[in-house]
């Protein structure tokens, strides 16, 4: 028997209207990419706004099921098109400027999508690779007319004149929850990348339990500031979960360093946001040096890499901001897992609720762990034993776009590439990812937990640790570190803060001064390229 409540489809575009509706005049405050100076607008404007994207786009013959990209920095602009996209049934594929333009044209044309929207920053970068994007019919540059460079991409039109070809009497379209939505290609560090395709409605539920109070936590008397990109996984699904509750958005435009970024947070009152380490680092660094203050965060959230305890205590301490340490990916929309207080770890302080804050934390609702071994056998979750973390939930990709591989296991869960273990009270923590994991003579050591440890040291700004071949033990770890500016600490300094504090044979080999380390397009540590070049490293002795 099937129940008998209202047929009422879980549809993106329900979460800009009840933001209108019920928020109308919350802001979305942006630094336009033009000249850095701020825009105001409310959810009423915004969805007007992206009314009108929708009718110009079906204007412009866009239909059901086509893929539109974007090439966007998080702006008000950026989320219009997102609502107005995926307002009509067509697909959002934000694509990655930090990518190499051959990837992107790679996945440009795996996708092939017919319209491409980009920030005036990109226009050089795609007028170079244009021939090797023969789908895209048209650019659309995200300024006005004004600020409309010179170009010779094909039919390019400045957005704001383009838009106002359009009005917002228009109805959203009507169709199937299941309807995809979005599209984002994970860096896939083997074969070429790989499309995630999310539905209206797992975004829908996605943005719902990164809501709740134990997750981002968001509430209408919020102001949240985005500095993850929408083109990084939903920037962990805030375009739909602030507007959703009513908090205020804003939204940092192309400017992410920490002078700007400070500005935003202060000037706007901002009380939650979130980023990877490094974009982090950079803030951390700026208020050091300026000896400045965060008077209104409240709650900072870091994920994309291992969040190293230093940081979170330099926030916590020093600043009063409580950090949440939060992991997921791509393929799981991508919250997984958000490291919040449950009762048992409630009364803990000091060092040993720093302890905790370096796990990845516990799953909300919809997101179902597993933990195995290489044969697929369960393993206890006793907070020791380490094994392939695998994930099941309605907002974890079942496939890959236009790839016909199997991707889950006997069970329906996706093995996640990461090794990790989960304590008696449902706590995950990432050991390495199963590629980057260091195994000596037969054991394993936990690169991130070298990391962690060594960025712990007074001089030290970012660290890294990876296996480097030795005849004995097949691989042992090299530590490689970018000092503070102005310091250059000792290899035997870094070596003796560390003893102590982890086994005596996970102890680097030896530690290397470098002026900087390799990230990816998403902000983690390159390790594959760092081991290209230590490549042919020999460890003393
Ligand atoms: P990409 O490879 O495109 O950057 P993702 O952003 O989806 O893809 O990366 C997901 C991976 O990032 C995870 O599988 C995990 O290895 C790593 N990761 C994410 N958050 C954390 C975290 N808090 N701690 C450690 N690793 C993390």
């Amino acid at each position: 028997m099937l129940g008998l409540m209202q047929d009422w489809p879980l549809l993106l575009h329900r979460i800009i209207d009840h933001a209108a509706i019920q928020h109308g005049t919350r802001e979305v405050v942006s630094r336009a990419v033009e000249d850095g100076a701020l825009r105001r607008r409310s959810y009423v404007e915004i969805r007007s706004r992206a009314l009108k994207v929708a009718k110009r786009l079906q204007r412009e013959g866009i239909a059901l099921g086509d893929r539109i990209a974007t090439l966007a920095w998080n702006t008000d602009r950026h989320l219009e098109l997102w609502y107005g996209i995926s307002g009509i049934g067509a697909i959002t594929h934000t694509v990655n400027p930090r990518l190499f333009p051959e990837q992107i044209a790679w996945i440009v044309g795996h996708a092939e999508d017919r319209l491409l929207f980009l920030d005036l920053t990109f226009v050089p970068m795609i007028e170079a690779i244009q021939d090797k994007l023969p789908s895209i019919e048209r650019y659309v540059v995200l300024t006005d007319a004004a600020h409309m460079p010179q170009t010779g991409l094909r039919n390019a039109v400045a957005y704001e004149d383009w838009l106002a070809e359009s009005d917002d009497d228009f109805a959203w379209g009507r169709f199937d929850e299941n309807t995809a939505a979005g599209l984002c290609y994970t860096s896939g560090t083997t074969g070429g990348p790989k499309g995630v395709l999310y539905s209206h409605r797992s975004n829908v539920l996605h943005a719902l339990a990164c809501a709740a109070p134990d997750y981002m936590g968001l509430s209408a008397r919020d102001t949240v500031m985005p500095v993850v990109p929408l083109f990084h996984a939903n920037s962990w699904s805030l375009a739909y979960s602030a507007p959703m509750t009513g908090a205020k958005l804003v939204m940092p435009g192309a400017r992410l360093d920490g002078p700007s970024l400070h500005q935003l947070l202060e000037e706007e009152g901002v009380t939650m946001t979130a980023a990877v380490p490094t974009v982090w680092l950079g803030l951390l660094q700026h208020l050091e040096a300026t000896n400045g203050k965060l008077s209104t965060l409240k709650r900072v959230v870091i994920g994309g890499s291992a969040c190293p305890r230093a940081m979170t205590e330099t926030f916590e301490r020093k600043f009063g901001v409580t950090v949440a340490h939060a992991w997921g990916m791509t393929e799981m929309s991508p919250l997984g897992s958000f490291c919040s207080l449950k009762p048992v770890y409630e009364g803990l302080s000091g060092d040993a609720l720093y302890d905790l804050k370096v796990k990845q934390g516990h799953p909300p609702f919809t997101v179902e762990f597993r933990l195995t071994d290489d044969a697929g056998t369960d393993l206890p979750w006793d907070g020791r034993t380490f094994g392939r973390l695998k994930v099941r939930g309605p907002a974890v990709a079942g496939g890959y776009y236009r790839r016909g591989d199997d991707i889950l296991d006997d069970r329906g869960f996706f093995d996640t590439g990461d090794v990790a273990t989960i304590d008696p009270a449902g706590y995950m923590q990432v050991t390495d990812r199963s590629k980057d994991v260091i195994k000596s003579g037969g054991e394993w050591i936990s690169s991130i937990d070298l990391e962690n440890l060594a960025v712990g040291h007074p001089d030290v700004a970012e660290a890294a640790v990876i296996g480097v071949a030795h005849p004995k033990w097949d691989e042992r770890p090299l530590l490689v570190i970018v000092p503070k500016p102005g310091r250059t600490p000792g290899k035997d300094e870094i070596l003796a803060f560390m003893t102590g504090k982890i086994a005596k044979w996970w102890l680097p080999d030896d530690v290397v001064l470098v002026e900087a380390i390799p990230h990816t397009a998403t902000g983690k540590i390159q390790k594959t390229k760092l081991r290209e070049m230590f490549r042919d490293y020999r460890l003393p002795g």
